[in-house]
């Protein structure tokens, strides 16, 4: 089963109220990659990296099952950056420098290796680009996720609403689902936002869970109660990669198997969480994701007896 991946593979500088790291590998197509390949492999990844980019961290993407061919690589260019800083609450974040570099003159070309895929993540990128990479594919695939950013609302809307217009299933938080529909009920978002295109809305609530939104169908998914949240940067990708990882690996795209990817999705970003970076998807292995999807099971099991 192939998914191919497209995004960012950059350099992050964080803040957290429990500390500061100047430089780790972050970007959206890292962070996706690492939490798909747990499901399924190959992932046929599509990004663009400067001759900064680690070859040690290229290798350890490589022995996951990750293919490369479709990151190319500038020789004379730096790769992305991107700095943030958290808030105490951890829930919101200020991005202090977002430097293009290579990602400026960038034209994903999908190798045709690469063709056939049968799901498509598009993860956090220029519009334009996310659909340029649609536009190459020779088969539609089965489906096609996209995750996007209030970033990319306030400098290219228009583009955006193309790709929209093209996808499946849209992830965004709380705040850009009210931004970009201009409602304040996220139940009115969602069905302004269903009408620009995706069959299936997913809002994201950081610390308080997930919304799956189908015609008229809504299902709500926790986050589970960490204890140390350490740095949330990339909790969004890994939701996402283990959201479209589990649905490549199962073939199934019914609403009833959505919800499941949901808590997958939601338990692989509670690991990401509790590192700096991508450190601790690095770590974990079929027996911890497997012990924490249980906890999420556990954590909203009950019966109740009405009498
Ligand atoms: P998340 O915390 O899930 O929103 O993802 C954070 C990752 O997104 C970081 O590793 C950044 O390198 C990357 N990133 C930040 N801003 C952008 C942007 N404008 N376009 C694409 N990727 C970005």
């Amino acid at each position: 089963m192939s998914l191919i991946t497209v995004g960012t593979m950059a350099f992050d500088a964080i803040e957290t109220p429990f500390g500061k790291v100047d430089k780790i590998v972050g970007g959206s197509a890292t962070y996706v990659a690492y939490a798909a390949s747990n499901f399924v492999q190959p992932i046929q990844q599509i990004s663009i990296i400067g001759n900064d980019f680690p070859k040690e961290e290229l290798d350890a993407l490589t022995s996951r099952g990750v293919k490369l061919e479709g990151v190319e690589m500038v020789p004379d260019k730096k790769s992305f950056f991107w700095s943030g800083k958290y808030h105490l609450d951890m829930n919101t974040r200020d991005t202090l420098v977002t430097d293009l570099n290579v990602l400026a003159d960038f034209n994903p070309i999908v190798p045709d290796s690469y063709q056939g895929a049968e799901f498509l993540m598009l993860g956090n990128l220029m519009p334009k680009l996310q659909l340029s990479v649609i536009n190459q594919l020779k088969t539609k695939p089965k489906l096609i996720v996209m995750d996007t950013m209030n970033f990319w609302m306030d400098v290219a809307l228009d583009d955006l609403k193309e790709v929209l217009k093209r996808v499946d299933v849209l992830l965004v938080n709380d705040s850009e689902a009210r931004q970009l529909s201009g409602e304040f009920s996220l139940v009115k978002a969602a069905r302004n936002i269903m009408a620009m295109g995706p069959k299936f809305l997913i809002i994201k609530k950081g610390e308080h869970g997930a919304l799956l939104f189908h015609e008229n169908h809504v299902f709500v998914a926790p986050a589970l109660p960490l204890e140390e949240v350490f740095d949330p940067t990339g909790a969004g990708d890994t939701f996402a990669g283990g959201f479209i990882g589990h649905l490549a690996k199962t073939k199934d795209i019914s609403f009833e198997n959505m919800k499941t990817a949901i808590i997958v999705g939601s338990a692989l970003a509670s690991f990401c969480v509790e590192k700096f970076g991508p450190e601790r998807m690095k770590e974990i292995t079929k027996a911890d994701i497997d012990s924490r999807i249980a906890a999420f099971v556990q954590l909203v099991n009950f019966e109740i007896d009405l009498v």
